[in-house]
């Protein structure tokens, strides 16, 4: 951490913060330049808290040198974590997992329908929701425990893990009786009780990326599951945004290749949300695997025009037929 001092700042602020310093047990070294003094905080092993320093008189910013987040950066753990989940595998050395079906569950046909068709085309994992997080009040919440209960019959029926959100604390219990992979949604990436009660459990984690999120507040965020102890946590890119109304959000591939250098979790992108289009979903989906993304999450509805969520976004059977087609092609030129 640096500690950049205001151009008059006197000898006595200048002695005032090294002393502070000092008292949280770190050293101070100061750094006098020609136009201000600087001073360099030296002995710490990780993020320092800046809360005592920025109001001391005569300091004009802190500049962090560490990171917020240590358990998930590659720094720390060279090695890529894989996340195991009913049998698939997500991450380095895996050809990329497929999540497929309904933004929200609807009822047990579409479930069972939805679940044969994603596997038929080649998925690997079965989604749906149950707590659905509306933008409104006004509009279908999901059906709740009843709501699992569908989306598991129809997992275990087409031989499918699934995966569902879990939007709080309270609904952990029934959450982790139904679902193979607990999804944290982007409205919740700081939901930071429910992180941390997440990272108590075992369960596979999907975290989503918050529509403002940037990268260093979403590791900062796996960091809490990590910092708790659950290391099976895959990272999804699911759009941010930004002044652009055109497309829902904007889909930010870059974090796909930064992520992988900077942590060592494997991380997925979700094409669906990040477009809110359907004809954009392939291209996408495709661009997202050339990009590096380790899996995908795509929802598919059997009767798109009659979703009770996200229709306009949601791929048909036959769509999602010939995007898997084409992906299969693709990852074999990639090498998976
Ligand atoms: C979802 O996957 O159903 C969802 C609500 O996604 P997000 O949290 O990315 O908006
Ligand atoms: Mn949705």
């Amino acid at each position: 951490m640096l500690i950049v001092m205001h151009h008059g700042a006197t000898d006595d602020q200048i002695r005032a913060v090294q002393k502070a310093v000092e008292e949280m047990g770190l050293r101070a070294e100061p750094i006098p330049g020609s136009e201000r003094t600087a001073i360099g905080v030296l002995g710490n092993r990780g993020y320092v808290d800046d809360t005592g320093i920025l109001d001391l008189p005569g300091v004009r910013e802190v500049i962090h040198v560490s990171k917020p987040y240590k358990l998930v950066s590659r720094d720390f753990h060279p090695a890529a974590t894989v996340v195991k989940a009913g049998g698939v595998a997500v991450g380095e050395g895996h050809a990329p997992a497929v999540m497929a079906g309904p933004c929200s569950i609807e009822s047990e046909e579409q479930m069972v329908t939805a679940a044969r068709l994603v596997k038929a085309a080649g998925a690997q994992v079965l989604r749906g929701g149950a707590f659905k997080p509306r933008t409104g009040p006004h509009t279908f919440q999901g059906l709740g425990v009843e709501g699992l209960k569908y989306l598991r019959l129809a997992g275990d029926e087409a031989g499918m893990p699934v995966v569902t959100e879990v939007m709080r604390i309270g609904q952990l219990d029934d959450v982790c009786r139904y679902a193979d992979i607990l999804q944290i949604g982007a409205r919740n990436m700081q939901n930071f009780d429910l992180l941390k009660e997440v990272g108590k459990l075992r369960h596979p984690v999907l975290l989503k990326r918050g529509m403002s999120a940037t990268i260093e507040e979403f590791l900062a965020a796996a960091e809490y599951l990590l910092a708790e102890g659950n290391d099976q946590v895959i990272l999804c890119e699911r759009g941010i945004r930004t002044f652009e109304r055109a497309t829902r959000n904007t889909l930010d591939l870059s974090v796909v290749p930064l992520i992988r250098e900077l942590s060592h979790l494997p991380i997925i992108v979700d094409p669906s949300h990040a477009t809110g289009q359907r004809s954009l979903v392939p291209v996408m989906s495709r661009a997202a695997l050339v990009a590096g993304a380790q899996g995908l999450m795509i929802e598919v509805h059997p009767e798109p025009e009659k979703a009770l969520c996200d229709g306009a976004q949601s791929l048909n059977g036959p769509g999602f037929q010939t995007l898997m087609d084409d992906l299969r092609g693709l990852m074999k030129f990639l090498g998976y």
